[in-house]
């Protein structure tokens, strides 16, 4: 049988399922008489839910990082939170009833109200305080949580999972996890990817139990999970996994290590991706964030310009799964090489020199705008930046910020929320070099696009295989005006990447540094690589 589901973590597991049974909680209603005796064990359940939740908070922050740490942080709150102290105490006071009850009994009012929520991060709140009210039940009944994972190590089966569930698994006996339930921005999600094991969630498998013991395969790259697969499909993917193994081996080494140089130089090491499939490599990767998200990918796949529900779905889903790290999106670059038929662009003699990029948004308003909602709106689910390419002068920054003020505006009317991004422009034509220190007064950042700056520079079309050995992005011209870049940005307090090619050849990665780069962004499979040049090097040393 194989079964869909939406992948939060890419990877192949295959192995015994096993079914996650959470203890039945009987929560039975009991009369009680000392009412204040009673409203004190809650409190001292209380006390000891939090101590439990510290616990678990040092525990997650050692394996998966403050950011997805929090969320115990986040519980401990909540229960500090009055209003539900109020209401469970209220309840042991008026109706005479135990603390199990009367916690059971507010976990689940809250969280029916949060769930009727229109924000649907707080709707996402409904399990935290379900989780919180089960945490102190399991402290009054003296029981503990979950499922007791014995024997060999299996794929976990559940309706749902509670982020302190999730946290609490024992990794060496977990392959994987899959589903029924669940969103994509759930604590548990987080926790899946970084964990690095394959995950689904939605996957519609109406009874659980029936697949116990059975084998099962999670294909997280594909959505898919099959139980009890045929012959063809388990070598299939046992060779898949294999060779997935062997690349994950050589990486493992340097991941979660700091980009830094034996003299103590940092710098942000970005991924460059071309769309949301290309997450799960991200994260594998290790990299610290997105430095480029070539958003005219989403319009070269389509058939029609995609709708602004469509964009912010894409957006959205990779600051989601990015899980508050930096997710910077480059605006639409069609033209030259990059076409779409419905777009209806004339051709062109010369379309490198010609009508793309920014100069199409700025003509095409309301296409323009219609990304620039979906961007701002899929800001509000993590730490997005937004990116403008082609730029040659600070009349069309200043015509974009005119823009953005017009889209921030609208959806303050329509009450959507959105945070206000980092705005960066693309250094790719040497206009925007030469000018760089006025453009450095308009923006936040600025990222260097080697690729077209060399084209631009050097006057050699980057398509044309004819002049592949003259196009020299180690031209004295273009390491010259990295510097200028560098060094007017930074005046004007800009930080500064490199999101071109260049950015992942390990040849020039000192000379990036000791010019002050604050970021590379690159190819995913490139980041250990370069991160490995990074820490070999002395920048006290004198360069040779
Ligand atoms: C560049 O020009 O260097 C760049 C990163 O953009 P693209 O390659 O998509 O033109
Ligand atoms: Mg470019």
């Amino acid at each position: 049988m194989v079964l869909e589901g939406k992948s939060v973590f890419g990877g192949i597991a295959i192995g015994k399922l096993s079914v996650y049974g959470k203890k039945d909680r009987q929560v039975k209603r009991i009369k009680i008489s000392d009412t204040e005796a009673e409203a004190e064990r809650f409190h001292s359940a209380r006390e000891k839910a939090k101590e439990q939740l510290t616990v678990l908070y040092e525990k997650a922050l050692k394996e998966v990082g403050e950011v997805n740490a929090m969320i115990f942080e986040v519980h401990k709150m909540m229960l500090d939170d009055l209003d539900y102290i109020e209401s469970v105490t209220n309840m042991i006071r008026s109706q005479e009833v135990n603390a199990e009850f009367a916690a059971a009994t507010t976990g689940d009012n809250f969280a029916g109200m949060f769930s009727a929520m229109e924000d649907e991060y707080m709707r996402e709140r409904a399990a935290d305080v379900r989780d919180i009210s089960n945490r102190i039940i399991s402290v009054l009944q003296g029981t503990a949580e979950g499922k007791e994972l014995g024997g060999e190590p299996s794929i976990l089966l559940a309706e749902d999972l509670a982020p302190s569930e999730t946290v609490q698994l024992d990794k060496s006996k977990v392959l994987s996890f899959v589903t029924k339930k669940g969103s994509a921005n759930s604590h548990t999600a987080i926790l899946a990817r970084t964990m690095n094991i394959p995950a689904l969630i939605g996957v519609d498998l109406e009874k659980l139990e029936e697949a116990e013991g059975k084998l099962g395969i999670v294909d997280g790259y594909e959505g898919k999970f099959y139980i009890e697969p045929d012959g063809e499909t388990l070598s299939r993917y046992k060779k898949r996994k294999e060779e997935d193994e062997q690349k994950k081996r050589l990486l493992q080494e340097l991941k979660g290590k700091e980009n830094v140089t034996l003299d103590g130089k940092k710098i942000e090491l970005y991924a460059n991706i071309g769309g949301v499939a290309d997450v799960a490599n991200v994260l594998a990767s290790d990299a610290g964030g997105i430095g480029l998200f070539r958003s005219e990918f989403l319009f070269l796949e389509s058939e029609d310009y995609p709708s602004e529900e469509t964009q912010f779905g894409a957006y959205k889903k990779v600051a989601e799964n990015m899980a508050g790290k930096k997710v910077i999106i480059r605006t639409l670059d069609i033209g030259a090489d990059k076409q779409a038929d419905y777009f209806g662009l004339e051709k062109e003699e010369n379309p490198a020199m010609g009508y793309r990029a920014i100069r199409i948004c700025l003509d095409r308003k309301d296409m323009f705008k219609t990304q620039l909602r979906a961007l701002y709106r899929a800001s509000y689910y993590g730490t997005v930046a937004v990116m403008f390419p082609m730029i040659i002068s600070v009349r069309e920054v200043k015509q974009i910020k005119e823009l953005i003020a017009e889209v921030k505006a609208e959806l303050d009317q329509e009450k959507i929320p959105y945070k206000d991004m980092e705005i960066g422009i693309m250094i790719e034509t040497p206009a925007a070099v030469m000018i760089s220190d006025l453009l450095a007064k308009e923006v936040d950042f600025f990222s260097i696009g080697t690729n077209d700056l060399t084209q631009y520079t050097l006057a050699i079309d980057r398509q044309n295989p004819k002049l592949d050995n003259l196009y020299d992005s180690h031209h004295e011209a273009i390491l010259r005006m990295l510097k200028m870049v560098a060094d007017n940005g930074h005046k004007e307090g800009c930080w500064v990447g490199v999101c071109g090619e260049l950015g992942a050849d390990t040849t020039l990665t000192e000379t990036f540094l000791r010019m002050g780069f604050d970021e590379l962004s690159v190819t995913p499979s490139m980041i250990l690589k370069v991160r490995d040049k990074i820490r070999k090097l002395d920048l006290g040393k004198c360069s040779g």
